[in-house]
């Protein structure tokens, strides 16, 4: 089984760039931020739970994101790969799936990092704001959101460069020419 996750801040494009491989390679696409939207916009028992530190561009607790994984790993076990998008997003987080993996013989296969600067990912933030109303892309939570991940989820670069399986592309361009960067990286 192939896990490819794909990292990057906030605005980056790893939500489009996921849809896209795993259309191409018939993987499974687990989007933690779609599941979690999902379960506010249904006002179930969890979305009620984190509703408003999502608004606010806190991080989810690592408990109930690691619950919400072990739960779509069972749910989509017949697919031949998985293309994280959003998880991890801490190192206690990459422990726990580098454990859930190992539990069925598998491994983190590849991360591939999407590059972008600071004053980019706050102009897409803004206008995915625009376009999609998403609550959470305001300039004052975007801060919040582009600060929690250099403390949170940066470190996790070291973490994947140790295990040999970290490679980065310059995520700025047409979305064709980054789909067609990641995709030469992509060894099955
Ligand atoms: P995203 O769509 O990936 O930007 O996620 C939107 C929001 O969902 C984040 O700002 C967090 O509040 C929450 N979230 C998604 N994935 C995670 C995760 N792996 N750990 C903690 N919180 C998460």
């Amino acid at each position: 089984m192939f896990t490819l996750i794909l990292f990057g801040p906030p605005g980056a494009g790893k939500g489009t760039q996921a849809v896209k491989i795993a259309e191409k390679f018939g993987w499974k696409h687990i989007s933690t931020g779609d599941i979690l939207r999902a379960e506010v916009s249904n006002c179930t028992p969890l979305g009620l739970k984190v509703k408003a530190g999502m608004e606010s561009g806190q991080l989810v607790s690592d408990d109930l994101l690691i619950e919400i994984m072990e739960s779509a790993f069972l749910k989509y076990s017949t697919f031949s790969g998985f293309v994280l998008d959003g998880f991890p997003r801490t190192l206690n987080q990459a422990h726990e799936l580098d454990k859930m993996l190992m539990k069925h013989g598998h491994a983190v296969s590849l991360v591939l990092a999407l590059e972008v600067d600071k004053d980019e990912l706050a102009r897409r933030l803004l206008q995915r704001a625009h376009d999609q109303g998403r609550k959470d892309d305001t300039a004052e939570v975007i801060k919040h959101r582009l600060v929690q991940y250099q403390h949170y989820t940066k470190p996790l670069v070291d973490y994947y460069i140790v295990r040999d399986v970290y490679q980065e592309v310059y995520g700025v361009g047409t979305i064709e020419d980054i789909f067609n960067q990641l995709c030469d990286a992509i060894h099955p």
